[in-house]
């Protein structure tokens, strides 16, 4: 057999993986959705037994024997040297995936997941009564046991570095630190002279906003941005997600706010830009690495290019403006540059979901660093609310009055996530890095935007970064798509220090 067919052969496994996992993401997706109350312990049992066949088919004989044909998995030396260059791409991914599924010994896998379980659940009462004294526990052990998986992974320089690399590949703590130094010093002073200037009015984003018009306000703009409702479906849920069922079968959920209608239009253009990257995939590759995103830090930036760099920009809604104020006729007063004044507001706030562009990297630099703490053993799980406290008051002079507002706010950690938050700010990077490329390629698409057009900002994205997959590394794909310029977090402090600087006047 030649290393084409025993290629195939291997795709033809990644298949019937991929497909458990999809069938994961549909019982998920419905659990999020449309199961009824008395379907949530029946329904977990079957999230567990088929995450646990997907684990062991990740894990199998036959999946390591077959790669092993084309790529040593000891070694990563490639065997079958003459497939194209993605292929080989593939073979390394897929070595990589398997050497990370593997070096966690079943017993650590399970007895990690029966700690998160549980602590995912003492974890939601703990925030609804302001008990942090009854999550600590679970958390020591959360992190005893990343310090653990750090080891079991294996790192060179940082146990961090091993964490974070499960999410963005090739990251490390020590390029980290430079991104996020640099940015904690520029948006100090942005931030510093924003709040000298007086905040704009948004007394007009709130008000009585129909639930069945805001619902076709989500589908239009969906709609807008070239997504295929033929390949996904917009529903409701409490916390709005995007999953993937299949490179044809994308879906989005969204929240609607009865007294407001913008966290629906940003929920939509941050969820729609996630499944509009999946369903960029190429599908012709599904059951390989060539069909999945490159990193979760890579997928953020695909969200955030629509709802920050595309939707909160002045020419966006020179173009739609209109339209809403039709949809909500309470708006027809309001002028373009009020309305783009008030979307953009900035102020220092408490919940990371809720912060604007500016304060928002704030709420991610203070978790990476008490991350950082906790793993080295210099700050106690005990101590966390005070160091919480104190960095928050450093960075946005400001003091959650429970711990509810402040460490107990999200829920990655109960879910035994640490190295997870730097994404959502390399998201945020990522997306400035990638639209010097974008902007380059269409230098008037301002005057697009302003004229409802939409639909070429998914073409260049999936050109430049959905059809590629996990051909190349993160850092490989943003530099490619921004016209070979080094990745660093200057494009994204230009970005903001232009906008906000431009609204002055
Ligand atoms: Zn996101």
């Amino acid at each position: 057999m030649n290393s084409l067919e025993e290629y195939e052969r291997l795709v033809k496994i990644g298949k019937e993986i991929h497909t458990l996992k999809g069938v994961a993401a549909l019982l998920g997706w419905d659990q999020e959705t449309y199961m009824p109350e008395g379907g949530s312990l029946a329904r977990s049992e079957q999230l567990e037994l088929i995450a646990s066949l997907a684990h062991k088919a990740d894990t199998s004989k036959r999946f390591s024997n077959q790669l092993q044909k084309l790529i040593d998995i000891e070694s990563g030396k490639l065997k079958a040297t003459d497939l194209s260059p993605e292929k080989k791409a593939a073979l390394r991914e897929w070595r990589k995936h398997y050497n990370e599924e593997t070096k966690l010994p079943n017993s650590f896998v399970k007895s990690f997941a029966k700690l998160t379980s549980e602590a995912m659940h003492v974890w939601s009462v703990a925030k609804r009564t302001n008990s942090f004294q009854k999550f600590a526990p679970y958390l020591e052990r959360i992190v005893a046991m990343n310090q653990k998986k750090a080891q079991l992974l294996g790192y060179k320089e940082h146990p961090y570095d091993a964490l974070i690399d499960v999410h963005e590949p090739g990251m490390t703590k020590k390029q980290i630190d430079k991104l996020f130094g640099d940015l904690k010093s520029s948006l100090k002073t942005l931030l510093k002279k924003i709040l000298t200037k007086k905040a704009p009015d948004t007394s007009f984003l709130k008000g009585e906003f129909s639930h069945d018009e805001q619902m076709k306000m989500g589908i239009y703009f969906l709609t807008q941005m070239g997504y295929d409702f033929k390949k996904g479906r917009l529903d409701i849920s409490s916390h709005p997600f995007s999953t993937t069922i299949h490179p044809s079968d994308s879906r989005v959920t969204t929240r609607l706010d009865p007294k407001a209608f913008m966290s629906n239009i940003s929920v939509v253009l941050h969820e729609g830009g996630h499944a509009l990257y999946e369903l960029g995939l190429p599908a012709e590759h599904f059951g390989s690495p060539l069909c999945e995103a490159v990193s979760l830090g890579v997928h953020e930036s695909q969200s955030r290019f629509w709802e920050t760099r595309i939707g909160q920009s002045r020419a966006f809604w020179e173009g739609y403006l209109p339209h809403l104020k039709k949809t909500f006729p309470q708006l027809s007063k309001v002028l373009l540059d009020k309305f783009y004044k008030a979307i953009n507001l900035v102020e220092p706030s408490l919940i990371r979901v809720d912060a604007d562009e500016v304060t928002y990297s704030f709420h991610v630099i203070l978790r990476f660093e008490i991350e950082c703490a906790l793993l080295e053993g210099k700050l106690k799980v005990r101590d966390l609310p005070e160091a919480w406290n104190a960095k928050m008051q450093e960075y946005l002079a400001l003091t959650p009055k429970t711990n509810s507002e402040g460490c107990l706010q999200d829920v990655h950690w109960s879910m035994g996530e640490i190295g997870y938050f730097p994404t959502y700010t390399l998201g945020n990077l990522y997306a400035s890095h990638i639209f010097q490329g974008f902007e380059k390629a269409y230098p008037d698409y301002e005057k697009r935007l302003a004229k409802q057009d939409l639909a070429f900002i998914r073409e260049w994205l999936r050109e430049n970064i959905h059809r590629h997959g996990k051909r190349y590394s993160a850092l490989d794909l943003i530099e490619k798509a921004s016209g070979s310029i080094p990745f660093s977090s200057s494009a994204f402090i230009s970005y903001l220090t232009l906008k906000y600087t431009s609204m002055e006047e």
